[in-house]
């Protein structure tokens, strides 16, 4: 269960969106620093031999290069620091159970998640947090995601923030 072509073509759009408004967000320049600190990979991109995680996880930041990776899909740069993974099966079942939820929409509040990850890594919070600091900083990147995306207006995207920041069961 991979990502279509279609599907892709929306998450580079999705992504683009995402970038735009966290650069809005946090007052970034134009493009200042996503264009070469990370790469966004999805199943496709990744060896085969890798076990993929438990159904609930959606997608996770990793931290320095890895050379076994292909990058096909999203080539953004060749030494960047961080890596989004998406992990297509999982993101794909757990959309079978939000049926008033859009791919782009849910795609676009996954992408927001991580990218907000990313810069509180680059600028002041450790990648390797203790659990305990690990649940308060994803709660608190839930919070964010939601107001980064508040404009919207959109219901399903409140519902998505808090089914994934009080439950137990999905990790982005
Ligand atoms: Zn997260």
């Amino acid at each position: 269960m991979v990502f279509t072509p279609q599907q892709l073509s929306q998450i580079h759009t999705c992504l683009v969106e995402a970038e735009e408004r966290l650069s809005r967000f946090y007052r970034f320049a134009p493009r200042e620093w996503f264009s070469y600190s990370y790469d966004l990979l999805t199943v496709r991109d990744l060896p085969a031999a890798l076990t993929f995680p438990v159904a609930g996880v959606l997608a996770e930041v990793v931290k320095g290069p890895s050379p076994s990776t292909t990058r096909t899909s999203f080539p953004f740069g060749v030494e960047s620091l961080y890596r989004i993974l998406l992990f297509d099966r999982n993101i794909l079942l757990s959309m079978e159970r939000l049926p008033d939820v859009r791919f782009d929409r849910f795609m676009l509040y996954i992408l927001t998640h991580e990218l907000i990850h990313i810069v509180r890594f680059t600028h002041s919070v450790d990648f390797h947090l203790p659990p305990a600091a690990k649940t308060r900083e994803e709660k608190k990147v839930h919070a964010l995601t939601g107001q980064v995306l508040e404009s919207l207006d959109d219901r399903s995207l409140g519902r998505i923030a808090r089914l994934y920041s009080t439950s137990g069961e999905y990790s982005l």
